[in-house]
């Protein structure tokens, strides 16, 4: 294998092992710039993504690649080296291994959509007939009949695709009507960042322009206030004006605590979806097409094999099918069931995470490589002071834990230390880019099923 070759099959097994938006986030514009003796040179395009593969990633990286290729021991990255063939470089190709995938980089810049998102390949089953059927309703007459259409489930299951798949096809069909996806968090920093730059007007007259708001896991509203508030006017003024609105919660609206009861009933008053886990023929029927998609065929044995230890998240059957195909594609043949079983030791689906004080410590400490203890230790740190702040941060943004309680938990530190940290974490994460990524991963990490 040739230095890109090589990359592309480190990145076909990254890929399985993180979520899209990290792949994409932390692996656009890298490649092997060189290889000598036991040691490859990656080249990065910035300091950022250095400083994270380097921190992060470089474990997972040197596996795949010692895996691939013996005899190296060592990953080294350096900034920029490649932007000359990157330009001239047509997107990373895995055309027979995952074309759909790296459509991600294509996500029109004003709409936020992402074309691989639509109806057509999207598998219809008992678990989601009912939003299905509603988002066709709206795709075709947006506005007019389910407004608000409310759609919940849990991770994995499609909230994102049915969504961006009525997105897609509205642009489609009314050219004219202006549609705008964006994510709960990215609809909070525009509203920090347009207080912070006295531009509440103009954002507020960006949103009331959209004739399809399309909002995604609006669970992330919880206990955001302002940020609540701002959404209501928009609601409201698109709502009066048979504007569309799209939600998508993991959870119904009653059970987003912390939810302003005014948005809760506005949510309540139109029509509420819910996706549940595919049945077991489902299962199946995804695998096939996400199969035929990929212009690949595995025996039926497998299929079985796989839909009855993957049950409760659709991006995970994707993710098997994947290794799967990378597998059939490095040996040139096609791999059998007891083969099969083995590449899938680590994918086996985990039961639903309860998110408990605990659990965020323990998230958080690895996040960090750090231990949990030293996380409850009073030490100062830099390195412990951050991560401990963030911890408390998360207890009290996420499940609500009182300030003595959150004391209590770290060493029996006092009430005002709980306060002073969740603060400054609050404060600082609207100006640093990096520490909002930060915490953004952490909760995919503690959400994800
Ligand atoms: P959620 O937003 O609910 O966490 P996503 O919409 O991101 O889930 O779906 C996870 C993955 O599974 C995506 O790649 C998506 O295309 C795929 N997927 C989900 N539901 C279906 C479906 N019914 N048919 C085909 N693919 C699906
Ligand atoms: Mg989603």
């Amino acid at each position: 294998m040739n230095n890109e070759e090589l990359w592309q099959a480190v990145l076909a097994q990254v890929q399985l092992n993180i979520s899209q938006a990290n792949f994409a986030t932390w692996f656009k514009n890298t490649d092997i710039s060189s290889q000598k003796d036991s040691k490859v040179i990656v080249s990065v395009p910035n300091s950022f993504v250095k400083e994270w593969l380097e921190n992060k990633y470089n474990k997972t990286i040197l596996k795949v690649i010692h895996g691939l290729n013996e005899e190296i021991k060592e990953i080294e990255y350096a900034i920029g080296k490649t932007r000359l063939k990157i330009l001239k470089r047509v997107p990373i190709v895995l055309p027979e291994i995952d074309q759909l995938e790296f459509q991600e980089f294509k996500v029109n810049k004003e709409t936020n959509l992402n074309p691989r998102y639509t109806f057509d390949s999207f598998v219809v089953g008992p678990f989601n007939e009912l939003p299905h059927a509603a988002a066709i309703a709206v795709s075709k007459k947006p506005g007019l009949v389910y407004n608000p259409l409310f759609i919940y489930g849990g991770v994995g299951l499609g909230k994102t695709h049915i969504l961006q798949a009525i997105g897609n096809e509205v642009v489609k069909n009314f050219k004219k009507k202006k549609v705008e996806y964006v994510s709960s968090e990215k609809f909070t920093s525009g509203v920090v960042s347009a207080i912070r730059n006295h531009q509440m007007e103009a954002f507020k007259s960006k949103y009331k322009a959209i004739d399809i708001l399309i909002i995604d896991d609006i669970q992330f509203l919880a206990g955001k206030e302002k940020t609540q508030e701002e959404f209501f006017h928009i609601f409201n003024v698109l709502y009066e004006n048979n504007k569309q609105i799209i939600i998508s919660s993991d959870r119904p609206p009653k059970a987003i605590h912390a939810l302003a009861e005014r948005l809760r009933s506005r949510f309540e008053g139109g029509m509420i979806a819910d996706i549940s886990a595919p049945d077991f023929e489902t299962r199946m029927a995804i695998l096939k097409t996400k199969a035929q998609e990929k212009k690949v065929d595995f025996p039926d044995e497998i299929y079985q094999y796989i839909s009855s230890v993957i049950k409760k998240n659709i991006r995970e059957l994707e993710g098997a099918l994947n290794r799967l195909v990378i597998y059939q594609k490095l040996n040139n043949q096609k791999p059998d069931i007891e083969i099969a079983k083995t590449l899938f030791k680590n994918l086996l689906s985990s039961p639903i995470r309860i998110v408990t004080p605990r659990k965020i410590i323990q998230v958080v400490a690895e996040f960090y490589d750090l231990k949990e203890k030293d996380l409850l230790t009073s030490s100062r740190k830099k390195e412990i002071v951050k991560p401990r702040q963030i911890a408390m941060y998360l207890l009290r943004e996420e499940l609500k834990n009182s300030f003595p309680f959150i004391g209590r938990k770290f060493n029996g530190k006092d009430h005002t230390t709980a306060i002073h940290s969740y603060k400054k974490i609050l404060r600082e994460v609207e100006k640093d880019k990096k520490l909002e990524e930060e915490i953004h991963l952490i909760k995919e990490e503690l959400f994800s099923g």
